[in-house]
C-alpha cells in the first residue's frame, strides 16, 4: 500500500510513501505521521491511499522523482511512523480541506496548516503531566507523628491536588509528601493538568435559558425545520445570543455538537462568558490569544469529545467536533472571516459548506447582511428568520444625521463636532450617562500638507500620506508602519508652512478634552491598545463607569453591550464611502448599523447622531433610518448592472514586485491572457488602490465570471504557462473582500 501524504511545504504537491506491514492496518487518513524527507524527518497528513498497481503507471514526471534516486523513480521510502493514531481530520474534513484548496487557487497544505494549530501538531507539542497526590482509601497502619497525622488529614479533606499546590497550601515541602508516599499513605501519580483559558472563569454563575419572545420563538422553529442555512437577519440586540443558545441546547440533547464562529473582535471575554455560563465545561474556546499549551488542550479536548461547542474565530470552522448538528456564523457580514492571506477563503462560506458535508445546520446571524446572503435568501438558497424588536429591555435609539458641510461653529473643534453633538455630550455628561464617539482613524490629523505648495507629507516606502501623532511628535505610516519626526519644513518647497489636515482620534481627544475639561476620556484605537489586554482593561474601564466618553475607531463598533450607553456620535460617516472599493456603500452601511447598535442597549433609551459631508448618500440615509432592505435593493440593482458580486464572481490578481516596470508588464501581459480566456470578464491592469506599500509596487487584474471554477481553471493554467520570475509575486484572491 502507498499512502499519499501533505508535507507543510507550500510546494502544492502530495507525498508518496510506501507503507510498512506492520503499520498497514493502523493506518488511517487524516492521520498525523512523521515520514523520512531528505536528510530529516518531516510530519505531514495523510491524504488518501493508493494503490500499488496505479505506481508501475507513472512516469518519471512523478511527483516523488526528487525525492528518490533519479535512477530507480519507483523506490518510495516507508513512512516512519503514526505519530497519533486518531486521525486529526475525519473524511469529511479532508474533503473540506480539499474543496476550499480548490475553490481558493490554494494548496492543500496551506488549507491543513490554516485548520490545525501548530501548537497542536509540532513535535513536541504535548498535554501537562504534574505530580497529583491523593489520599490512600485504607492506608495500612504505620507509625504517625503528630505531623504526619496533619498532614494526612489535610491531604483527606482536600481530597488531593497537585504536589505544587499541596506544599503551598499546607506550607510543607516535596520531601514530606514523598514520605508519606513511601509509607503508603497517598499515592503519588503523574496527572494531566489541563491548560485551562477560562480557568479563572469557570466559577461563573450558570444561567438558565430565557423565556424566549414571540419574534425568537419564530426564529428558533424556522432553524429547527429548515433543511438550508438559515439566516437569521436580526437587528442590534433583538436576542440573538439566545437563539443560538437555545438551538445549541437542542443540539446538545441529541448528542450532536457546535461550533460558534464569532469575529476575532468580538470574541471578548464577555461573549464567551455567555456560552461558558450556559453550557460550562462543555466549551472550548480556540483564539489567537490563547497560549500554546491552552490551545493544545482545548484542541484535544474538542477532538476527544469531552468539549461539545467551540467557540472561535475563522479558523474555528475546522474545528474537530464529533458528530457536528450545528454551525453558527454570527455577524456573518464580518470581513475578518476572509482570511486574507493564504489560503484566502472565507470561513463563512466554508461554514455553509462544512454543514453540507457533515449534514449539520448552518445558522448565518447578522443585523446588516452581506449582500451575497441576502441574495442566497432571495433565490431560495438560504431560509430566512427575522427579529425586529429588541428583546429584553431597550428600543432602537432614534438617528439624527447632521450636515457637516453646512457652515458650523468658527472655533478650532467646529470641523469635528457640530453644536448638536456637543449640546448631546453635554446632556449625558450632566445625566451621568455614558457617549461613545466614533471615528474611523487613529493619529492625531490624517495628513502633514504644506499650505503652499499643497504637497504632502508621504511616506516613501508606501504611496500614502504619513498621519501626524501628536504625543510623540512623529509621522507614522500606517501601512508600512515606518515613521520620521515631523519635518518642520516642507520637503517639497521648503517653506515653513506645514499644516494638518484631517481629523484621527488622537485630535478628537484633544478637541473634546477642551470642551468638556472635566469630562473623563477613553480612547480605543490600534496605538491605545498595542499592549496585551489594554483592549479588555479599556473596555472594562468604561463598563465600569471610570469615563464619561469612548472614543475610538471601528474596534468599538461592534458586538459590545454597554448598557449606560445613551449616545453614540459618529463623527465622520464619510471616510469609509469615499474609499475606491465595489463594497464602500455597503461597509459605510454596515459599520453606522453596527455603531448605532451600541446606543439604548438597556432600559435608557438611546440616541444616535451620525456627522456627515454628504448625507444624501443612500448608504447614509438607509442607516440612519435602519432600513436594510431598502439599502439592500437599491445597492443590488447598481451591482446587477455593472456585473459585480453577488451576481458574479470576482476574483482579484495581485501582482508585487520592487521592480516597478517588471509588475506592470507582467500584470499587463496577464490580464491579456486572461481576456481571452471564454467565460471570463476581465479588467484592464491597473496599480492597486494602494500602489506601493512597504516598498513593494502594487498590481492587479480583476477578473469576473459567474463560474469560479472557470477564474481558477484559467489562473491555475496561465501560472503554469507563465510562472512568475522570481522578482514578482503573484497571488489570486477569490472572491476578494477589498481591491485595495
Ligand atoms: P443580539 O445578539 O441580537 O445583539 P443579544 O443576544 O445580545 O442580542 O440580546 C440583547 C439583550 O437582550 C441581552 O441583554 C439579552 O440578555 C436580552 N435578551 C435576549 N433574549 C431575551 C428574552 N427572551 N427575554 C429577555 N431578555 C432577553
Ligand atoms: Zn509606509
Amino acid at each position: 500500500m502507498t499512502v499519499r501524504v501533505a508535507i507543510d511545504l507550500a510546494l502544492d504537491r502530495l507525498f508518496d510513501y510506501t507503507v510498512p506491514e506492520e503499520l498497514e492496518k493502523k493506518l488511517a487518513v487524516g492521520q498525523l505521521l512523521s515520514v523520512p524527507f531528505g536528510h530529516r524527518t518531516a510530519r505531514g497528513f495523510a491524504m488518501e491511499m493508493v494503490e500499488r498497481e496505479c505506481d508501475a503507471k507513472r512516469t518519471l514526471k512523478d511527483p516523488n522523482e526528487t525525492l528518490s534516486d533519479p535512477k530507480r523513480p519507483y523506490a518510495l521510502k516507508p513512512i516512519s511512523a503514526i505519530v497519533d493514531e486518531e486521525p486529526f481530520f475525519s473524511t469529511r474534513l479532508l474533503e473540506l480541506v480539499r474543496a476550499l484548496a480548490a475553490y481558493t487557487a490554494a494548496p492543500v497544505e496551506s488549507v491543513l496548516k490554516a485548520a490545525v494549530p501548530a501548537a497542536v501538531v509540532r513535535p513536541n507539542a504535548r498535554a501537562k503531566e504534574l505530580y497529583f497526590i491523593s489520599p490512600a482509601l485504607a492506608p495500612a497502619p504505620v507509625p504517625m507523628t503528630a505531623r504526619r497525622q496533619w498532614l494526612y488529614d489535610q491531604i483527606v479533606r482536600l481530597g488531593g491536588g497537585w504536589m505544587q499546590q499541596l506544599c503551598r497550601e499546607l506550607k510543607t515541602t516535596p520531601a514530606s509528601l514523598k514520605e508519606l508516599g513511601r509509607l503508603g499513605l497517598v499515592t503519588i501519580a503523574p496527572r494531566q493538568k489541563r491548560r485551562d483559558p477560562l480557568g479563572n472563569m469557570r466559577r461563573i454563575l450558570p444561567t438558565k435559558p430565557l423565556p424566549l419572545n414571540a419574534e425568537q420563538t419564530a426564529a428558533l422553529g424556522v432553524i429547527s425545520a429548515a433543511a438550508k442555512p438559515v439566516l437569521l437577519f436580526g437587528v442590534t440586540g433583538s436576542g440573538k445570543t439566545e437563539v443560538y443558545l437555545q438551538t445549541i441546547a437542542k443540539e446538545l440533547e441529541f448528542g450532536r455538537g457546535a461550533i460558534v464562529m464569532v469575529p476575532e473582535i468580538s470574541l471578548t471575554p464577555q461573549t464567551v462568558r455567555r456560552f461558558a455560563s450556559r453550557f460550562g465545561d462543555k466549551v472550548a474556546v480556540l483564539h489567537s490569544a490563547l497560549s500554546d499549551g491552552e490551545r493544545y488542550d482545548e484542541w484535544h479536548r474538542i477532538r476527544s469529545g469531552a468539549a461539545r461547542v467551540v467557540v472561535g474565530p475563522r479558523s474555528a470552522v475546522f474545528a474537530p467536533v464529533r458528530d457536528l448538528g450545528l454551525v453558527v456564523v454570527d455577524e456573518e457580514h464580518d470581513p475578518s472571516y476572509k482570511q486574507d492571506d493564504n489560503p484566502r477563503y472565507n470561513a463563512r462560506d466554508a461554514a455553509v459548506l462544512r454543514g453540507r458535508l457533515e449534514g449539520a445546520r448552518v445558522v448565518l446571524g447578522s443585523a446588516t447582511p452581506s449582500l451575497e446572503t441576502w441574495r442566497n435568501v432571495a433565490v431560495g438558497k438560504y431560509d430566512l428568520a427575522e427579529m425586529k424588536c429588541r428583546a429584553g429591555a431597550g428600543t432602537l435609539p432614534a438617528v439624527r444625521l447632521v450636515d457637516m458641510s453646512a457652515p458650523q461653529r468658527g472655533d478650532s473643534s467646529g470641523a469635528i463636532f457640530s453644536q448638536d453633538l456637543l449640546d448631546a455630550v453635554k446632556l449625558r455628561l450632566d445625566r451621568h450617562e455614558q457617549t461613545i464617539l466614533f471615528l474611523n482613524r487613529r493619529g492625531y490629523s490624517r495628513s502633514v500638507t504644506c499650505a503652499v505648495c499643497g504637497a504632502t507629507v508621504d511616506c516613501p516606502e508606501c504611496s500614502l500620506p504619513y498621519t501626524y501623532h501628536r504625543a510623540d511628535d512623529c509621522c507614522r505610516c500606517h501601512i508600512c508602519g515606518g515613521w520620521i519626526p515631523t519635518p518642520k519644513v516642507c520637503p517639497v518647497c521648503g517653506a515653513p508652512a506645514l499644516q494638518y489636515k484631517g481629523i484621527g482620534t488622537q485630535r478628537a481627544e484633544a478637541a473634546l478634552a477642551k470642551c468638556f475639561p472635566n469630562a473623563k476620556i477613553l480612547r480605543m484605537d490600534a496605538d491605545s491598545t498595542s499592549r496585551k489586554n489594554s483592549h479588555d482593561d479599556i473596555l472594562s474601564a468604561f463598563r465600569r463607569g471610570e469615563a464619561d466618553v469612548l472614543l475610538g475607531t471601528q474596534m468599538i463598533a461592534k458586538g459590545l453591550d454597554f448598557p449606560n450607553v445613551t449616545l453614540v456620535g459618529v463623527l465622520n460617516a464619510d471616510s469609509s464611502l469615499n474609499m475606491p472599493d465595489f463594497r464602500a456603500a455597503e461597509r459605510t452601511f454596515q459599520l453606522l448599523a453596527q455603531v448605532s447598535g451600541r446606543a439604548g442597549r438597556a432600559e435608557l433609551p438611546g440616541e444616535v447622531i451620525i456627522q456627515s459631508y454628504d448625507p444624501s448618500a443612500p448608504a447614509i440615509v438607509a442607516a440612519a433610518r435602519g432600513d436594510f432592505a431598502a439599502f439592500a435593493k437599491d445597492e443590488l440593482s447598481i451591482r446587477e448592472e455593472c456585473f459585480f458580486p453577488p451576481f458574479c464572481h470576482l476574483a482579484a490578481v495581485n501582482l508585487r514586485s520592487k521592480d516597478l516596470k517588471l509588475v506592470s508588464s507582467w500584470a499587463d501581459m496577464y490580464a491579456k491572457s486572461l481576456m481571452k480566456v471564454k467565460g471570463l470578464t476581465v479588467s484592464e491592469a491597473v496599480p492597486s488602490a494602494l500602489e506601493k506599500a512597504d516598498g513593494w509596487y502594487r498590481w492587479q487584474v480583476v477578473v469576473r465570471s459567474p463560474s469560479v471554477s472557470t477564474i481558477v481553471k484559467a489562473w491555475r493554467w496561465l501560472l503554469a504557462q507563465r510562472p512568475p520570475p522570481a522578482a514578482l509575486r503573484a497571488a489570486i484572491d477569490v472572491d476578494a473582500f477589498s481591491l485595495t
